[in-house]
């Protein structure tokens, strides 16, 4: 194993995660790719061309490299637009045979239906991870949230059909691949996303750097603004929160960390704010880059992640891993990301009411469930997740091989 073609089509790996379309998937295609050249992988990372300035190709970090595709308008445009650009990206993809790949990783159904033709030309074999899928998301849509279109489940099909190698996060994904989208299981293999332990670790300078009191109860949510990660969940059980407890107030901290993402969320959250009168306790606060959300972290009680539907989860785990219990919504990855009692609370449902019991709890019990977050971040590393990725490469290299060895 020697080069990768790693694919990201909608999202640049330079993108600021917790925005737009930005998120979890630019973090972990960064995160496995360094992991990978320190592996001595070379890893060339693909992704559209939207800005003028942008040059055809960027030398990122010792053994990896950004390649800035032609695919439509050198310009952002809307990710459900962007299926209309596939056939564009697909082409300008496999025309990129100036070096030869062992392998090809796509990331999100976008990417991996661009991939299948390079994946032939090459013949080099397609590895995909779905990071999220469309039948999943709308059997969960949140209140105010758009379905996926049949075209998306049409391409993730196709994808599960024609691709080597599925990699899912979880179990549950897995099982999902297959009985959704009639994955074969011989070629599903489960690798579980990582966190970066050096950079999320608890840090007891943390609420002094960011003038926050030593008893300040700081109940956090980080993420994409948008209906289905439901930040608008944790602000109702706030409020929920200081009507049965009025005396918590002048302790209670809100950061809302994140920007808009899509169609942003279904409720305007300063205007939600306002209604709900909580302005004195929330702060909405910008996206911001890994080793200052690092602090963030470390200085809250909490971190909430009430999402409808998650495939993991990476906050969770970089809180966890901050030394800070998650109380998470019971959905998708955040069961394998949270341990129920051990690193923090599961939620069923969504109500304002539940949520604000199970917050009540969490800060009771905060302490205790402390002890039990680093031990369950650190057995996620990223380190682990490449160990077990270039595994999975390996088999799929040598299965193809021996597929090619038998038809000759
Ligand atoms: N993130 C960030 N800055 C922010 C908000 C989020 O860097 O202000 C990052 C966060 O650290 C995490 C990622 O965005 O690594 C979100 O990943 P997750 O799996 O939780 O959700 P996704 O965006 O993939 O749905």
């Amino acid at each position: 194993m020697q080069r990768v073609a790693m694919v990201s089509m909608h999202t640049s790996p330079l993108d600021q995660p917790g925005t737009g379309d930005a998120g979890g998937l630019n973090v972990y295609v960064l995160e496995l790719s360094r992991r990978l050249a320190d592996a001595g992988i070379e890893v060339d990372l693909f992704t559209r061309r939207t800005s003028p300035s942008a040059p055809s190709s960027v030398d990122y970090a010792d053994g990896i490299t950004i390649r800035h595709l032609e695919a439509g308008p050198v310009r952002p445009v809307a990710k459900e637009a962007l299926a209309e650009l596939v056939p564009a990206f697909a082409a300008a993809l496999a025309q990129t045979d100036d070096r030869a790949y062992d392998l090809i990783h796509s990331h999100y159904w976008l990417s991996g239906r661009a991939s299948l033709m390079a994946s032939r030309r090459w013949d080099a074999p397609l590895v995909h991870s779905m990071h999220t899928t469309a039948r999943m998301k709308n059997l969960t849509l949140a209140v105010g949230d758009r379905a996926e279109p049949r075209s998306r489940v049409l391409g993730e099909e196709f994808i599960a059909a024609n691709a080597d190698l599925l990699i899912a996060n979880t179990d549950a994904e897995a099982s999902h691949l297959i009985s959704a989208y009639g994955a074969d299981s011989d070629r599903v293999t489960v690798v579980h996303p990582g966190v970066n332990l050096s950079t999320f670790r608890p840090d007891v300078t943390a609420r002094a750097a960011l003038g926050l009191n030593a008893d300040a109860i700081v109940l956090a949510f980080v993420g994409r603004l948008q209906p289905l990660k439901a930040p608008d969940v944790l602000l109702r059980a706030v409020a929920v929160m200081l009507a049965r407890n009025p005396s918590l107030r002048p302790r209670l901290v809100v950061p809302i960390i994140g920007g808009p993402s899509g169609a942003g969320p279904d409720v305007s959250l300063p205007g939600l704010v306002r209604e709900l009168g909580i302005g004195d306790v929330v702060r909405l606060l910008p996206p911001l880059a890994h080793a200052e959300l690092a602090r963030w972290y470390a200085a809250s009680t909490l971190v909430a992640v009430p999402s409808y539907s998650e495939t993991f989860g990476l906050v969770a785990l970089e809180a966890q891993a901050a030394g800070t219990p998650v109380v998470a919504a019971a959905v998708g990855g955040l069961r394998t990301a949270v341990r129920e009692g051990i690193s923090g609370l599961l939620v069923d449902g969504h109500s304002a009411e539940a949520w604000a019991s199970a917050l009540t709890r969490g800060i009771a019990q905060r302490e205790r469930l402390a002890v039990g977050t680093r031990p369950h971040a650190a057995a996620f590393s990223w380190e682990a997740t490449a160990a077990r990725m270039i595994g999975a490469y390996e088999c799929v290299t040598s299965a193809s091989l021996i597929d090619e060895e038998m038809t000759a």
